[in-house]
């Protein structure tokens, strides 16, 4: 059975003292779904934040690392150091990676890999620009991103990945994709998945919807059938409206 996940992507917001703040207040809210809770501090807060949150539900996770083991690779974090400070989940392939540090389909597969070596669990983000759902290209798109970075893996390597459909105009826009927009893609995605793996696989993984996901229209987008939960960015930076997410299944 697919797991119902709501991630909050901090991306580069919060230093240590508001990082302490945010997960204080994280701390004070209550869950009643059944929701998976992560959030993705910036590297620096990673440790402070899996500490402090070792004993609740909410789980730490990282927005990015490198494929090597260690090496010259100035400014990059490698899986191991990950996995030092306890992190075994990570996202990878966000669009603002992809548009501002060059990350393509084929570094992404070698992301991939490298995670899976070392058992962490993968949110892979994908997700059509303007332009191409203005040309009604968005299918297309989605699948080559998916089948280049993704399908190179065995069946059983499903079991430790998390898709995240997030078209680029919704991404902090505002935007959102409407209900049926998600619905429609995500079941596409599940789809495509199907042809290759077969329906056990395909009706295993978690499909999260990420781009302007609000506490005013989460649940809405969460009642559609393959959408399995969101990847959340500026709404995850406050406390009550994260949980108004988590809280939306
Ligand atoms: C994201 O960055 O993954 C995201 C979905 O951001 P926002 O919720 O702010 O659109």
């Amino acid at each position: 059975m697919r797991k119902h996940i709501v991630a909050g992507n901090w991306k580069m917001n919060n230093n240590l003292s508001e990082t302490q703040s945010l997960i204080t207040d994280l701390k004070n809210q209550n869950k009643t779904s059944d929701a998976e809770v992560m959030i993705a501090p910036s590297f620096t807060n990673l440790w402070h934040a899996n500490e402090s949150l070792r004993t609740t539900e909410i789980e730490v996770v990282a927005q990015n690392m490198h494929f090597s083991e260690s090496g010259a690779y100035t400014g990059e974090v490698s899986p191991e150091m990950l996995k030092s400070l306890g992190i075994t989940t990570v996202i990878l392939g966000h669009s603002e990676r992809r548009a501002y540090y060059n990350e393509t389909d084929e570094s992404l597969a070698r992301k991939v890999d490298a995670a899976l070596k070392h058992d962490m669990r993968v949110i892979f983000c994908f997700g059509e620009e303007l332009s191409d759902r203005k040309a009604n290209n968005q299918e297309a798109v989605v699948e080559s991103q998916i089948k280049n970075a993704l399908f190179h893996l065995e069946a059983d390597a499903f079991k430790n990945i998390v898709l995240a459909y997030e078209p680029v105009w919704a991404i902090g826009t505002g935007e959102t994709a409407s209900p049926e927009q998600a619905q429609e893609m995500h079941a596409f995605i599940r789809k495509t998945l199907e042809d290759k793996y077969g329906s056990e696989t395909a009706e295993n993984v978690s499909i999260l919807y990420g781009g302007s996901v609000k506490p005013n229209n989460a649940e809405e987008i969460f009642s559609k059938p393959d959408v399995d939960g969101g990847l959340i960015g500026g709404a995850s930076l406050k406390a009550e409206d994260f949980y108004a997410i988590v809280n939306a299944f």
